[in-house]
């Protein structure tokens, strides 16, 4: 499944079609680079998006959550929307009306499913948690089987899947560049702070080396 990003009546951009990416590569780039996705999903015929985290293994998104969460039970066997969203800039405009985002956004459909194979649902714990914070598995406690067995864990493929993104400056109206107004972006990132211990921390545990490196770094930023 490597290659382009096949478009389908779901995944083909309407608006701005140039702002599109069918680059596989690009949409991992996004993947890999985000902390929280959106959920869509319809739970008795009401749609609900929620935000959660996730981890990918190749061609496979995975969510996970509660073994009592509504949202990852009511998935299961059911089409889903996931959507991943880097926020890179504020981008004000001379006129409001052109006001816009630069950014990098995944938006993804299909089919979920709830794991059940232990190896599988291993696998997806230690990606999503290694999304989040790598090196945090092979520091951390490892689930128990009473731990594993209250978590719930959703697979998505990623098989049907767009990718946009803006960058730059604002785009204005012709008569607009002689006016005053200042005009600009101001970028955005996620940027870890410094690693504040628990107040119940054991004293003389230090800080260890995979969070000590992540504190005070950008989170994904754009090239
Ligand atoms: C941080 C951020 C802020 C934004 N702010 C605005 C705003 O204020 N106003 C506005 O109109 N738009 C905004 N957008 C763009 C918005 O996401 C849509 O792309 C746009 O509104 C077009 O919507 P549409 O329903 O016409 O999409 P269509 O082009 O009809 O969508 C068709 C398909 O294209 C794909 N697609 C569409 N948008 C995206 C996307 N962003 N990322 C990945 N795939 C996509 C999906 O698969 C979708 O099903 C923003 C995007 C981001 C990430």
């Amino acid at each position: 499944m490597s290659g382009d990003l096949s478009s389908t009546t779901r995944t083909k951009l309407h608006r701005l079609r140039e702002r599109g990416s069918t680059d596989r590569a690009d949409l991992y780039a996004v993947l890999d680079a985000g902390l929280v996705c959106h959920l869509g999903v319809v739970i008795d015929g009401s749609p609900v998006v929620l935000p959660t985290g996730y981890g990918r293994i190749g061609e496979t998104l995975y969510l996970h959550g509660s073994s009592a969460n509504r949202s990852l039970l009511s998935a299961d066997g059911q089409q889903v929307c996931v959507t991943v969203t880097l926020l890179d800039g504020l981008v004000c405009a001379r006129a409001v009306f052109h006001h816009s985002m630069n950014y990098r956004s995944a938006v993804i459909f299909g089919q979920a499913r709830l794991v059940t194979a232990d190896d599988e649902r291993l696998a997806a714990l230690h990606a999503v948690t290694e999304q989040l914070a790598p090196g945090q598995w092979a520091y951390a406690r490892l689930p128990t089987r009473k731990e594993l067995a209250a978590t719930a864990v959703l697979a998505l493929p990623l098989a049907e899947a767009s990718v946009k993104g803006r960058s730059g400056g604002p785009k204005d109206d012709d008569e607009d560049y002689q006016t005053d107004i200042w005009a600009g972006v101001l970028p955005a990132a996620l940027t870890f702070g410094a690693a504040e211990p628990d107040a119940k921390l054991t004293e003389g545990i230090e800080v260890p080396e995979h969070i000590r490196r992540l504190a005070g770094t950008t989170r994904g930023a754009a090239r």
